[in-house]
């Protein structure tokens, strides 16, 4: 049997997960389940998926999950505190792991499953953008097998010739070309964008996720990080990376060789495609998913993005050129502003403005070790909360 841990277990990735888990249980075995604070959730997924351990980053929903686990008879062990998720993902029973945690929260677990040599399986974008090269560095020290999840990424890796590896750039490959739905406001004015709400960000059209990623995929930033995310796992120059919009959300991506060959992975728009990939590579399992019925797809579109409706992009490419360091600045500000924005702090419109603002200071060059990764995230997000204040006066102007 396959122990795993899944991190982020009370998500949209986690969830999905724990749904093709379920399908394989002559396989898998769930070992450990983590998450923030949604006590009640985790205690249903506890009780179902009957891990040994779950941890929660809050004390007080720890005390809760144990109480509710209590009174439901279950023996299932609960952590918290300091240090508790990463030794879930370094814990000798899991030989995979999902990174499933959202942002900059998930860094220090996924390198720690990184350098316990685990099988990772990598959905939290946010540390392959703020610490691109520790990630890296920490895979190949513990001998990890790295598997991108994000949908594009992993599309990617189905395409690459075998023998390939995370982190170099595969031989004959000229360019990847990274689809994008383009969001809930791909034929939205400018206009009508500048005073969008958070219900309406969120509201994908083809894609059920996390509220942050949501937002991501409304401004356009989720594919500037993942061009940047591209870059990294796969060692491409920022300039060989192409975002195309495609919004039928079939085709994932794509690679283009130098022999005039373009490779592409489709199937329906569902995480578990991905996921099932991820855990039984180089095998396959059955995910649960809907088989494509192309005819009933009917045309597929792509077309190149507006990049004027969508500033995002740019400052994400911009970010990509200048370095590491710079990444993780923009990851913090992104994070800061979407947060701000779905506290009702922040329009739409000043999301670019704010990560723009930020990273008029941002410097280049890359970071050496996670205190500079963590010092550059504390640096920026201070910046970005100063930047948050200026735009804030348009808020109130605009509520009254
Ligand atoms: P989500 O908001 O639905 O879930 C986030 C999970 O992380 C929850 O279980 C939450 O409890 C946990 N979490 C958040 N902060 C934490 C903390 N400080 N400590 C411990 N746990 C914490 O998000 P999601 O949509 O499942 O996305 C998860 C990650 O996967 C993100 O990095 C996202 O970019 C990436 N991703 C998601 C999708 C998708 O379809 N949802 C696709 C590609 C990549
Ligand atoms: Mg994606």
């Amino acid at each position: 049997m396959i122990g795993v841990a899944i991190l982020g277990a009370t998500g949209s990735i986690g969830r999905n997960t724990l749904d093709v888990l379920e399908r394989h249980p002559d396989i898998y075995r769930v070992v450990s389940l983590a998450a923030r604070s949604d006590a009640r959730r985790l205690a249903e997924l506890c009780l179902r998926h009957r891990p040994e351990v779950a941890a929660m980053e809050q004390p007080d929903a720890a005390a809760e999950l144990e109480r509710r686990l209590r009174e439901a008879g279950s023996a299932v062990r609960v952590t918290s505190g300091p240090g508790s998720i990463e030794a879930l993902a370094r814990d000798g029973a899991a030989d995979v792991v999902m990174a499933a945690i959202s942002g900059a929260a998930g860094l220090r677990s996924t390198l720690a499953a990184a350098a316990s040599g685990k099988r990772l399986l990598l959905a939290n974008k946010e540390s392959v953008v703020m610490a691109g090269d520790l990630l890296l560095a920490a895979v190949r020290a513990g001998n990890a097998t790295l598997i991108p999840i994000d949908s594009e990424h992993n599309a990617i890796f189905q395409c690459l010739p075998t023998g390939a590896r995370i982190g170099e750039r595969p031989a004959g490959v000229r360019r990847l070309l990274l689809t994008a739905s383009g969001g809930p406001f791909l034929e939205w004015t400018a206009a009508a964008m500048a005073a969008a709400t958070p219900e309406q960000a969120c509201a994908h059209p083809r894609w059920s996720m996390g509220r942050k990623i949501s937002v991501d995929s409304a401004t356009l930033m989720n594919k500037g990080l993942e061009l940047i995310e591209a870059t990294v796992l796969f060692g491409m120059e920022p300039r060989d990376v192409t975002v195309v919009v495609h919004p039928q959300s079939v085709v994932h991506s794509l690679v283009e060789f130098v022999d005039g060959s373009t490779l592409a992975q489709l199937s329906a728009p569902d995480m578990r495609t991905p996921i099932a990939h991820g855990l039984a590579w180089p095998g396959r399992v059955s995910a649960g998913v809907e088989f494509l019925d192309l005819a009933k797809v009917g045309a597929l579109e792509f077309r190149a993005p507006d990049r004027a409706r969508f500033p995002c992009l740019a400052l994400a490419e911009a970010a990509a050129r200048a370095g590491g360091a710079a990444c993780a600045w923009l990851n913090a500000a992104d994070e800061v502003a979407v947060q701000a924005f779905l506290d009702k702090q922040l329009n739409f419109e000043d999301i670019p403005r704010v990560i723009e603002g930020v990273m008029h200071d941002a410097p280049g060059g890359s970071l050496s070790d996670l205190d500079e990764v963590f010092a550059a995230d504390g640096a920026a997000r201070l910046r970005a909360r100063a930047e948050l204040g200026v735009c804030r006066d348009r808020v109130r102007s605009s509520l009254a």
